[in-house]
C-alpha cells in the first residue's frame, strides 16, 4: 500500500523504520552472550507499535521468540508470523479453559499456581502432548509466582507428569531494574531465584533453563542474564530510564551524546487546513487560547481520540518543514491547532511529525508530556491498534 492508500483510510500513520530496529538488536545482542536467547517483549500491541507490522519485520532480524501478556496476545503472533518454527510465550493471563488450545498450538506459557498448573496436566494428557511451561518463581516482586514453600512440591509434582508437561524453564521478574533505589530488592530476588533453582537442580537432575531479565537488568546486571532475556522497550528504542542510559554510558564507553538505541516509530499526519487570525482572537473552544498577535495557524487531524492527550493543550508541539509548531488551545477529539506563524509556507497537505524525526529535528515521547520516565511505556501503549503501521527502510 503507498502512502496515498494510507492516508484515505486513516487521518495518521506510523512508520516503523527497519534500520532503527536493525540498530538496536545489534547493539542489544552486543550487551548479552551469543548463548543467550533473545525473547521480543510485544506485550500491549507492540508497546504501539504494532503486531501486524513489527512481527514480520522482527522474524527478518532474526527473532525467533515472542513474549506476549495473554492468550488473546498469543493469537496475534499466531496470525502474523512468518515464520512457523518462531516460539510464543505467554507471561500473564491465560485462562484455564486456554490451556488446551495453548497446548495445541505449541504456545508455552507461565505457571504460577496449582489449578493452572493441575489444568496444564489435564491439558497435556488430553491433547496428547505435553504442555509447555515456564514455571513461575515468586522472588519478592509479589504479584504472581510459586511461593517458597511451594518450590519443591510444584517441582516433584512437575518431574512425575513429565509425559503431560514439558519444563521449558523457571524465571522471575525483577521489581524495578531501572532504578538504582531498588539495587538491593533485586539483589534479594536474585538470591532467592538461585535457591528455587538449586532446589530445582536437586529434582531434575540438571539445572532448567532460567530467564528473569527485562531491558533495565539487560543492560544493568550482566551477571542475571542467565538463559534468557525478555527485552521491550529497548528494541523499540527507548531506554526503560535515565538511569539505565546513563549506566550504559559508564559501562560501555558509549560516546557522550551518542544514542546507540534508535526510535523505530515515527507517528505523521498533515496539514488539513491554514488559516490567519487577529490579535486578540481567542482560538478553538473558549478562552483557552488568545493570539498575542497575528498568527497563522493549521489545523491537524489528531486528537485525544487518537491518544494524543488533553494534556498536551497549550503546551505540546508537532514539526512541520522540521521546525516546532506549538499547539494553540485545547486539543479537541480529533483534531489541534498549531501555530506556524513563523514557518513561512505551510499547506495543505504538509507532512507533520507528531513522534519521531523530520528534517534533522525529533520530537521525543518526552515532549507528550511533563517527563517521568515510566511514561514512555503508557503513552505509547496507549496509542490506537487502528492507526496504519507500515514498515520503511
Ligand atoms: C513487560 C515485561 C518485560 C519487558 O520489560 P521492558 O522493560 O519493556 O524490557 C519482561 N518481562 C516481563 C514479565 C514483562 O511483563
Amino acid at each position: 500500500m503507498s502512502h496515498q492508500d494510507l492516508y484515505k483510510i486513516q487521518p495518521s500513520q506510523i512508520v516503523l523504520s527497519r534500520s532503527a530496529f536493525k540498530q538496536n538488536i545489534t547493539f542489544l545482542k552486543s550487551r548479552i552472550d551469543k548463548s543467550v536467547k533473545f525473547s521480543s517483549v510485544i506485550k500491549g500491541n507492540a508497546y504501539g507499535h504494532g503486531v501486524s507490522s513489527f512481527i514480520p519485520m522482527a522474524e527478518e532480524f532474526g527473532i525467533d521468540h515472542f513474549s506476549v501478556f495473554s492468550a488473546y496476545e498469543a493469537e496475534g503472533v499466531l496470525k502474523f508470523r512468518n515464520n512457523p518454527d518462531t516460539r510464543i510465550m505467554v507471561m500473564g493471563m491465560i485462562r484455564d479453559d486456554e490451556i488446551e488450545w495453548a497446548v495445541e498450538n505449541d504456545i508455552e506459557f507461565y505457571l504460577f499456581d496449582m489449578a493452572r498448573l493441575e489444568a496444564a496436566i489435564n491439558a497435556g494428557k488430553k491433547i496428547g502432548k505435553p504442555a509447555r511451561i515456564h514455571l513461575q518463581i515468586e522472588t519478592g516482586m509479589n504479584r504472581t509466582g510459586f511461593e517458597e514453600q511451594l518450590w519443591q512440591p510444584v517441582f516433584d509434582l512437575v518431574k512425575k507428569n513429565r509425559e503431560h508437561l514439558k519444563l521449558i524453564g523457571l524465571c522471575t521478574h525483577f521489581a524495578g531494574a531501572e532504578s538504582v533505589a531498588n539495587y538491593y530488592r533485586i539483589q534479594n530476588q536474585n538470591k532467592q531465584f538461585q535457591k528455587a533453582l538449586k532446589i530445582a537442580e536437586m529434582v531434575f537432575g540438571e539445572r532448567p533453563l532460567a530467564h528473569a531479565s527485562s531491558s533495565a537488568a539487560t543492560l544493568t546486571y550482566p551477571e542475571m542474564h542467565y538463559d534468557m532475556v525478555r527485552i521491550g522497550i529497548a528494541q523499540y528504542g527507548f531506554w526503560p530510564s535515565r538511569e539505565t542510559f546513563m549506566h550504559q554510558i559508564k559501562s560501555s564507553g558509549i560516546k557522550r551524546g551518542k544514542d546507540p538505541l534508535k526510535r523505530v516509530m515515527t507517528w505523521k499526519s498533515e496539514v488539513m487546513n491554514t488559516k490567519w487570525v487577529n490579535e486578540g482572537e481567542f482560538i478553538g473552544y473558549g478562552n483557552v487560547y488568545m493570539a498575542g498577535r497575528n498568527m497563522q495557524i493549521a489545523t491537524v487531524p489528531i486528537g485525544y481520540s487518537h491518544g494524543f492527550g488533553r494534556n498536551l493543550t497549550n503546551t505540546g508541539y508537532v514539526l512541520i518543514k522540521g521546525e516546532r509548531a506549538n499547539v494553540a488551545g485545547l486539543v479537541n477529539m480529533n483534531m489541534i491547532t498549531v501555530d506556524i506563524t513563523d514557518i513561512p509556507n505551510v499547506g495543505k497537505g504538509e507532512e507533520v511529525v507528531l513522534i519521531g524525526h523530520q528534517m534533522g529535528n525529533e520530537i521525543t515521547l518526552a515532549s507528550f508530556s511533563e517527563m517521568t520516565n515510566h511514561l514512555n511505556y503508557e503513552i505509547l501503549t496507549r496509542i490506537p491498534a487502528s492507526i496504519p503501521r507500515i514498515v520503511a527502510n
